[in-house]
């Protein structure tokens, strides 16, 4: 959650000096990064967030709180989107080490998969260098909104790997199972289930290849970014429902790999931005 990922869409605005400086030693693993635009009143609608950055001479005064950014508690730096000062409308992006002055990094909370990695940030009139913005001022949100749609859709092959391991793990349990004289398999309520399953795997991995093909390509995905997470994340999640299902009393238990894969992949129907967001984006990229 601290690599890569978190960097691949914002190269295009960092300067020679922030891509050597910051983006490339995560590229390189040696480097860990978080990405924080949401706050406790401004989720999906972003624009409501109330962190400030003011300019004051050769740097930026950054004062607010942001919330449940992935990986925190052991990045090295954020890329922040904050509101600048007396504007209504101008976000722009920064990149804050995370040992500056006057932040602070608190343990967020726990979320639903009980694996907390999540961290809350505090700015308290946090100094940082005029050449930490990145890109132009104003261009905050365009660089956060962008960065999350690509990463919409590289969280997609995570999705489809837990849902195939709940598949796997079914198809395993009901082999295995005796229910009236039989294995559960041999029921053909179970084979439907399976192939039901199957079917929505393979239907989320083509429409995620096809996607990261144009992306490889350079083709804009924005809209096919949020089809993606938005059936992926749909699809996985009622594979591992059905995977609970079939696991019976065992699927509810707690520590269960099938119980923890429904848990995670709960999550990713908010996370990343939910899936009625996406819907939202889809429309307005089409109409
Ligand atoms: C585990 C986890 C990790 C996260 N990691 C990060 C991170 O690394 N960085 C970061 O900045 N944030 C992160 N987030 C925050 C996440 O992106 C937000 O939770 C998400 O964007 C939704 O915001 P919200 O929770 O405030 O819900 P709200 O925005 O309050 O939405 C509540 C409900 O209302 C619906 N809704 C809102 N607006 C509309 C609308 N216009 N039309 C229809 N329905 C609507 C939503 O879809 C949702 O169902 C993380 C969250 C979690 C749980």
């Amino acid at each position: 959650m601290g690599g890569p990922l978190r960097v691949g869409a914002i190269v295009k605005y960092a300067t020679e000096e922030q891509r050597e400086r910051y983006l490339m030693p995560v590229v390189r693993g040696e480097r860990a990064c978080c990405f924080s635009i949401t706050e406790e009143d401004a989720g999906s609608d972003v624009r409501r967030m109330t962190t400030t950055a003011t300019p004051d001479g050769d740097t930026y005064v950054l004062n607010g709180k942001k919330v449940f950014s992935s990986a925190a508690p052991f990045a090295d730096f954020a890329i922040v989107v904050a509101r600048m000062a007396g504007t209504e409308e101008a976000y722009s992006a920064f990149l804050v080490d995370l040992d500056t002055p006057g932040c602070t990094v608190l343990d967020g909370e726990v979320p639903m998969s009980g694996q907390q990695m999540e961290g809350d940030l505090v700015f308290e009139d946090c100094r940082i260098p005029a050449a930490n913005l990145l890109g132009e001022i104003g261009q905050g949100l365009r660089i956060g909104i962008g960065r999350i749609t690509l990463n919409r859709l590289l969280h997609c092959p995570s999705l489809i790997g837990a849902a195939r391991r709940a598949w796997d793990l079914s198809v395993q349990y009901a082999m295995n199972r005796v229910v009236f004289g039989q294995p559960l398999l041999a029921h053909q309520a179970i084979h439907h289930k399976i192939a039901e399953m199957a079917t929505e795997i393979y239907a989320a991995r083509a429409m995620v290849m096809t996607t990261a093909a144009k992306a490889d390509r350079g083709d804009n995905v924005s809209v096919e970014a949020n089809m993606c997470k938005l059936f992926t994340s749909e699809a996985s999640f009622r594979v591992a429902d059905q995977a609970v299902q079939i696991h019976g009393k065992a699927g509810l238990t707690r520590g269960h790999e099938v119980e923890q894969i429904f848990r995670s992949l709960r999550m990713f129907r908010i996370v990343t931005g939910t899936t009625e967001i996406h819907k939202n984006a889809i429309a307005k990229g089409l109409i």
